[in-house]
């Protein structure tokens, strides 16, 4: 009988145990996602993730340049403006911008070797300067050859200040953007124009745009597909050029954003940022890379110099740009500090011929990893015996994972983020930890409470009871104070088991127990000595005192009736003894005997009474 009930107590108390741990597994959920969600909507905590995320970004960049060793495109040859063709020019000509004349010289002379495209990211504005007929010669050169690519550049200045230019609806392409995945309006939308020479614009060159779009930091890690202007989309200088020379050399007119962010054309399939941007991948330093023929070395060729190497354009894409630090033409890369604006161009040229581009993972993959994250994190710290393994082990973990975003990077081309889910696995770490302690004290606090209490009545065990007598005893003898005992016993109660059976026999027992905490002080011991016997050790309590209590007790069991089934109440009553330490004993045996002495005095003398012994009793 008394196992059954325990165990029935004990299932009770699995259950709550369960639901508290779920209680905890779902708080650290919540916890994290709240978290996660507050710090999504701070600018300032958002930026600083996204800022490190780049920083990221860099890193695993640079390393890879250095380990990777992606083979550029040999096609690609820049014309570099440098600093020694400035001197050259300035030298020469005596001025910046040169004459146009030489730049018709210059087309003729690598046209002459029929180069699969000759891309000058240099804009040929109306300038002062401007000698009509040489920027008519310019654009009448350029306009004999259908390879020829020139740039122009949008901007948001106001109308009163200059008046947009109307470009030619052949600049303009078609994009099908309705999925808005890629929100180029929003991020390269532009109210205003610079115009370019109008014999260009009125010739068959072809003109790309050039815009950029730094991060916060100033880095260049993206450039834009197009422009969106007065209604129209204008593509980049480089996806003109790139996009012709992928289709055999013809403009492809019409593009398509899918629901992925992806831009099509043709068989082209370029990953896209949601700023309509895509992600470049690097090749290699400035200067390095690609072919560098500087400028005044090719005028010097072409003016006749045999000492110089005689250049072949056959087939090669061609970029004319400015590298010279003295023309401010450089931008930092995740790469290099100083990257020349042509070499980006080429950068972006070789991720096209090779369709190399970056593509960033989704939200939802972002969020997968993370859910994964967290689970192994919370597995580890739950799992492990030790703070040192569960530490390694996470350590370890996110050592692998960062790791693995850089071979996905160097295999795939893709960015996986490091930032937030590194962050996510410390608050795991942390919030599990704090889960598993609080976890581990609520068990000891269960552990404890099952060894000390009686799990019918919920007083105090035997074992306890033992140990609190002994406390009290040297307590008492330290500080010289009294205390006193109470042992009481159920009367007749083996008749009322037989009664009633031991069912309502132990709701009895709790009932009398019951009575007991509530008629004590909560300083008092209200023990089960066993059976149904109970003890109540007082502390600093004289004997008179205690046998006032015993009183009080033994009327308050007498006066509660005790419903034995649905239609009969009984009463039952006590029989109570006390001692008093020091004056009945200084040992607990001594103690005990005592006050089982007064008892038995009360079960002979009628029961349902605190027995007193006489002083030689
Ligand atoms: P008295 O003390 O007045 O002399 O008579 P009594 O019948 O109470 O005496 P005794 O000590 O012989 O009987 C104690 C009875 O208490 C025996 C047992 O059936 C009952 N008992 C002891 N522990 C439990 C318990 O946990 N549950 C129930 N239902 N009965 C218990
Ligand atoms: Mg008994
Ligand atoms: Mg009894």
């Amino acid at each position: 009988m008394d196992n059954n009930t325990n165990n029935i107590n004990e299932n009770n108390d699995n259950k709550k145990e369960k639901i508290f741990n779920r209680l905890a597994y779902f708080l650290i959920t919540a916890s994290i996602l709240f978290a996660i969600l507050l710090l999504a909507n701070n600018s300032l905590i958002s930026n600083f993730f996204n800022d490190s995320e780049n920083k990221s970004f860099d890193y695993r960049q640079s390393l890879l340049v250095k380990h990777r060793h992606l083979k550029p495109n040999k096609d690609i040859v820049i014309i570099a403006i440098d600093d020694g063709s400035y001197e050259y020019i300035l030298d020469k000509y005596g001025e910046w911008p040169i004459s146009r004349a030489v730049y018709s010289k210059i087309i003729e002379r690598v046209e002459a070797d029929n180069p699969k495209a000759l891309i000058f990211d240099l804009m040929f504005i109306k300038s002062f300067k401007s000698k009509p007929a040489e920027d008519a010669l310019l654009a009448k050169t350029m306009s004999k050859y259908d390879n020829i690519y020139t740039a122009i550049n949008f901007d948001s200045q106001s109308p009163d200040v200059r008046k947009p230019a109307v470009l030619p609806s052949r600049m303009a392409v078609n994009v099908e953007n309705d999925t808005g995945k890629a929100d180029i309006e929003g991020y390269f939308g532009y109210p205003n124009c610079r115009t370019i020479l109008s014999e260009i614009l009125d010739s068959n060159v072809k003109v790309g745009m050039i815009n950029i779009n730094r991060s916060p930091d100033g880095i260049i890690r993206q450039v834009p597909v197009f422009a969106y202007y007065n209604g129209k989309y204008y593509p980049h200088l480089t996806l003109l050029a790139g996009t012709t020379i992928l289709n055999n050399g013809v403009p492809i007119k019409n593009y398509k954003i899918d629901k992925h962010a992806n831009l099509i054309a043709n068989a082209i399939k370029i990953p896209l940022t949601n700023t309509g941007e895509v992600v470049l991948n690097w090749y290699g330093p400035s200067m390095r890379t690609y072919r560098n023929i500087p400028f005044h070395k090719l005028i010097k060729s072409i003016n006749g110099d045999s000492s110089i190497e005689n250049y072949n354009f056959k087939d090669k894409i061609v970029l004319i740009g400015t590298t010279a630090s003295s023309l401010f033409d450089t931008k930092s890369v995740p790469i290099d500090k100083i990257y020349p604006g042509v070499e980006i161009h080429a950068t972006y040229m070789n991720n096209l011929l090779d369709n190399s581009f970056i593509k960033k993972s989704t939200p939802f993959t972002n969020a997968v990893i993370i859910l994964l994250l967290v689970f192994a994190v919370s597995f580890i710290v739950f799992k492990s015996s030790s703070a040192v393994i569960a530490t390694t082990s996470t350590v370890l973990l996110c050592a692998a994972y960062n790791l693995a975003t850089y071979y996905v990077m160097s295999l795939f081309n893709l960015w996986i983020q490091v930032v937030v889910p590194l962050f996510v696995v410390l608050l795991t770490f942390a919030i599990s930890y704090l889960a598993k302690y609080l976890l581990k004290s609520k068990d000891f606090e269960y552990q404890y409470r099952l060894a000390t209490t009686d799990g019918l009545t919920e007083l105090y065990n035997h074992r306890y009871f033992q140990d609190a007598l002994r406390k009290q005893i040297d307590m008492s003898r330290r500080y010289e104070h009294e205390f006193s005992l109470i042992i009481l016993d159920i009367d007749f109660f083996k008749k009322f088991n037989d009664t009633y059976g031991h069912q309502v026999g132990d709701s009895v027992l709790r009932t009398v127990a019951h009575v007991l905490k509530k008629n004590t002080r909560a300083t008092d011991y209200v023990c089960r000595y066993g059976g149904e016997e109970m003890s109540i050790i007082l502390p600093q309590t004289a004997k008179e005192e205690a046998i006032i209590n015993a009183q009080r007790i033994c009327d308050a069991v007498a006066h509660t009736p005790l419903k034995v089934n649905n239609t009969t109440e009984v009463n039952i009553t006590i029989s109570l003894g006390v001692s008093t330490f020091p004056y009945d004993g200084d040992s607990p045996q001594k103690i005990i005997e005592k006050a089982d002495k007064a008892l038995y005095y009360a079960k002979e003398h009628g029961r349902n009474q605190v027995g007193i012994l006489n002083d030689n009793e």
